[in-house]
């Protein structure tokens, strides 16, 4: 039987078996100093957890506030649940936005269609090339000049054409976010080293080289993430990714970016995907219909927490790396992800001694 909270605060806390004396100990001693100043009527601040090295507990897991306040980017709308494709036509609508260019691949046809067909907006519908096809494609028709030109962080002066994204798939998140990649044949510009450190840029000068574009000015205005359109996955491509929002997670929670709100969506995504990929990837035949809809739209809201933590907290060394092998070697994202992903914590673990890289090593076991 559960005792009430403040019971179970002085017996030492309410999971008094997982928590440290000492921290509950600090936690109490706290709060008596807190309901003290309170009846004296006495203005004070709320208490604030200081961080415990080594704690294991909500406060733990957080960053203390930060002095200067901090960014969290997001589409305008976000459509979410089975039929949201359904309302997107009557938020266009809302828009005043009258004829589409429905985007698949190819940048320079596609400005070149766009044009000729007077499309007031652009439609894109896939995981993630469809999205940062269209992205590319938006920035250049209202700000002009090529693609290239807005390698590199907020380069673009003027919004986006407006951009309706459609994901089919459980793992970019390029539907929802500000980040823009794709594979260019031409010799990279120069990048400075914090955003090769911060934003997962490659700079390889030979031919097949990952350009990344991050801006605000190209998050899609309006975001569908509809679970429907995602039933069917392959197996290959559930597990990849997967894979693929699990690292966004982990990257995005152990970035020098993040806050507390990129850490709540990180830290939820992680238990959602440690929780439900396994089973939604392991036999979908054996699965009843109403069973995978359900782990489908688990893994659906987890990619989406996953990147709203991302988009603004950015990503590491394991995304770093393997925009490199995939734009190299040709290999699925997803699949390059998962292949660092336990050598890069390893790394980290050995480099930080903070708290955060034990739990997650505990999420990687446990998944
Ligand atoms: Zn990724």
């Amino acid at each position: 039987m559960l005792a009430p909270a403040s019971a179970r605060l002085q017996a030492g806390g309410g999971s008094s078996t997982r928590m440290r004396p000492a921290r509950c100990a600090a936690a109490t001693l706290r709060m008596q100093a807190f309901k003290a100043e309170s009846e004296k009527g006495a203005q004070v601040p709320l208490p604030v957890a200081a961080p415990v090295p080594g704690a294991r507990g909500l406060a733990g897991y957080h960053h203390s506030p930060s002095k200067t306040g901090y960014a969290f980017f997001m589409p305008a709308l976000s459509l979410l649940g089975p039929n949201a494709l359904k309302a997107a036509g009557k938020e266009i609508t809302k828009l005043g936005l009258k004829k589409a260019l429905i985007v698949t691949d190819k940048v320079e046809e596609g400005l070149e269609l766009l044009r000729s067909a007077g499309a007031d907006f652009l439609l894109s519908f896939g995981g993630g090339s469809p999205h940062d096809c269209a992205k590319a494609i938006g920035i250049v028709a209202s700000n002009g000049g090529s693609i290239r030109d807005y390698e590199g962080l907020d380069r673009a002066s003027k919004p986006m054409l407006p951009l309706l994204s459609v994901n089919t798939t459980a793992g970019t998140a390029a539907e929802m976010t500000r980040f823009w990649e794709s594979v260019s044949e031409t010799n990279q510009s120069f990048c400075p080293w914090w955003f090769l450190l911060t934003c997962s840029i490659i700079t390889d000068t030979a031919r097949h080289v990952k350009m990344a574009i991050i801006d605000s000015k190209v998050t899609p205005t309006i975001a569908v993430d509809d679970p429907l359109l995602m039933l069917g996955m392959p197996k290959g491509l559930t597990a990849a990714t997967g894979m693929d929002a699990l690292t966004h997670s982990i990257e995005a929670y152990l970035s020098t970016s993040s806050n507390r709100i990129t850490d709540a969506c990180a830290l939820h995504a992680m238990r959602l995907i440690s929780r439900y990929l396994r089973t939604a990837v392991g036999d979908p035949g054996n699965v009843q219909a109403h069973d995978m809809m359900w782990q489908v739209g688990q893994l659906h809201y987890a990619q989406y927490l996953a990147g709203m933590a991302f988009n603004s907290a950015s990503l590491g060394y394991v995304h770093a790396m393997a925009h490199q092998l995939g734009g190299f070697y040709n290999l699925p994202h997803g699949v390059c992800n998962a292949l660092l992903l336990p050598v890069v914590l390893e790394f980290n673990a050995k480099a930080s001694a903070d708290a955060r890289v034990g739990m997650l090593q505990w999420c990687m076991v446990s998944l």
